[in-house]
């Protein structure tokens, strides 16, 4: 089981930006989600996998405790399928340095002097001649992450220098993050110098705030995993002003003003979902009543208490096979998920297309390049 830190290296993008929040973080009980019970699992599974590579576990020892993971309820044939694929990433890198360089596993790392207490837990660490490298696994198939000025994989290698710069003359740094469910290997490159200068001039004296607990709270993207993203009044009042927009006369809004709500609506849409599964989960969790509101039990809709019954009911009854069940082609992920990467495409490569995606309104510092709409644009294709 993993240790956290108060200032973590995981939340560092939110207490670098807004420094009370990790404080106020720590008056909210942690729960644990079945993605961060999946996730531990999934990095179980590739520190087995290295380990035997690496021939730090007999093959039996190997397979005993492959057994035992394979009755976990996390394990499914697509994770072993993802964590195979980023085991060959990292045995394709450690080949490349050479077996015979530091390579650690699953290492804990300290960065205190940078960060009050901090540490965290470096997935690979590998140091070869001049350079760190340090290598995450992201288990999650949501949002990608990018390695670029990534502060969690900035603060792994400060940890990294700090334990093993005495020993090593080190002056290159790798960050490396894959994440093999969304086929996404993000790497950034920089000198220690640089690392150092950042951990000097910008980690430390933010870090020291956080600590204490000080500093402006400031609501932006990195509210997403705040665990007081429902209840904090800095991101309500942020999302409010929205409601205080000083519309004018006349009485349709001008474009500008459309523009405006546009800009804040997304984030205002996430904000009211937060709010409303707090509210929700306190209510059927603990019992709260919230004024003017009440739990009231949603529309009921039938099901079949037995599948297999109804089927050997009609079947008996003389009712043709055709008539109840329906046969359909698996959806195309699904499909490729249950043939294989490779398979899928050797054998239906020539029948995949992929269609232009559906035209979205999005904020202009969105990465995709931007499509001109113009009068003769045939939305359908
Ligand atoms: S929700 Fe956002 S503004 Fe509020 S404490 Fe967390 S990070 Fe800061």
């Amino acid at each position: 089981m993993r240790e956290h830190a108060i200032l973590s290296a995981s939340g560092a993008h939110r207490w670098l930006e807004c420094t009370p929040s990790a404080r106020l973080e720590e008056k909210i009980v942690e729960e644990t989600s079945i993605y961060a019970e999946e996730g531990t699992f999934m990095h179980e599974l590739a520190e087995l996998h290295l380990s035997l590579y690496l021939e730090r576990m007999p093959k039996s020892q190997f397979n005993k405790k492959l057994q035992e993971m394979k009755q976990n309820e996390f394990y499914t044939e697509e994770i072993e399928k993802a964590i195979q694929s980023y085991v060959d990433i990292v045995i394709e890198r450690i080949n490349e340095v050479g077996k015979d360089s530091l390579i650690l596993l699953e290492e804990q790392v300290n960065f205190s002097p940078w960060v009050p207490e901090g540490f965290g837990t470096s997935d690979v660490l590998i140091i070869s001649g001049n350079t760190i490298e340090v290598i995450d696994l992201k288990g999650g198939r949501g949002v990608k992450v990018e390695a670029q000025d990534n502060p969690q994989m900035r603060l792994y290698a400060l940890g990294a220098i700090n334990g093993f710069g005495i020993l090593y003359d080190i002056e290159k740094i790798r960050m490396t993050i894959i994440q093999p469910r969304l086929d996404n290997i993000s790497i950034d490159e920089t000198t220690a110098e640089e690392l150092l200068e950042w951990g000097d001039m910008v980690v430390k004296p933010r870090a020291e705030m956080a600590f204490r607990g000080e500093g402006e709270y400031k609501a932006s993207d990195h509210c997403r995993f705040c665990k007081v993203k429902a209840i904090c009044r800095a991101r309500a009042e942020e999302n409010m002003k929205l409601v205080y927009l000083d519309f004018k006369l006349p009485p349709l809004l001008t474009d500008g003003e459309v523009a405006e709500v546009l800009l804040t609506i997304d984030e205002l849409k996430k904000w009211a979902t937060d709010v409303e599964d707090y509210a929700f989960k306190k209510a059927v969790n603990e019992g709260k009543k919230w004024t003017g509101f009440k739990l009231v039990e949603g529309r009921r809709s039938r099901i079949y208490s037995s599948e297999e019954e109804v089927a050997k009911k009609l079947l008996d009854a003389g009712y043709e096979e055709e008539k109840i069940f329906s046969k359909s082609l698996l959806n195309l992920t699904k499909l490729e998920k249950e043939l294989g990467k490779k398979e899928f495409g050797e054998v239906l490569g020539s029948l995949i297309e992929t269609p232009p995606g559906k035209l979205q309104l999005v904020p202009e510092s969105d990465k995709r390049p931007e499509i001109k709409c113009s009068a003769e644009l045939d939305f359908k294709n």
